[in-house]
């Protein structure tokens, strides 16, 4: 049977503020409330392709209609044409729109690789995230 990860939380996470993070342990995810799923989460055309929103047809020959339809269907916010990033919608109390109410990404297995590289490849502070334990 799998050990909990034992972790020191004193309360300090600021979400807002990388500093106040704790350093990422293999496990913790399991006990935490998903902060860094309330950050602003920017994908490539590739990843929502692989989560079926588009495929690359679309993407290669109707960009600004896709961007529209995203929109439309409120799954991103915005699309940057200069760094070709699209940004995902969040939810009230800025929770990403994948995210359910128990707190678990419903598109885990496709989640984009942003998400996959968070936080010891890419984020604000690598090697920390916004811990918060589950109340
Ligand atoms: S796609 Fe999933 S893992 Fe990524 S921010 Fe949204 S809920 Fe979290």
């Amino acid at each position: 049977m799998a050990q909990a990860v034992k972790i020191e939380y004193k309360g300090q996470t600021d979400i807002e503020k990388p500093g106040t993070w704790p350093r990422y342990k293999k496990g913790m995810c399991d006990s935490c409330m998903a902060g860094c799923c309330t950050l602003i989460v920017e994908v490539k055309a590739s990843d929502l392709i692989c989560l079926g929103l588009t495929d690359d047809w679309e993407v290669e020959n109707c960009l600004k209609e896709l961007v529209h339809r995203l929109k439309k269907q409120k799954i991103i916010t915005r699309f940057d044409i200069k760094t070709q990033m699209f940004t995902l919608e969040q939810k009230k109390g800025s929770d990403c729109l994948f995210l359910d109410k128990n707190r678990r990404c419903r598109v885990y297995d496709k989640r984009p690789d942003v998400c996959r590289n968070h936080p010891l490849i890419v984020g604000p502070r690598k090697g920390h995230c916004p811990y918060m334990p589950k109340r």
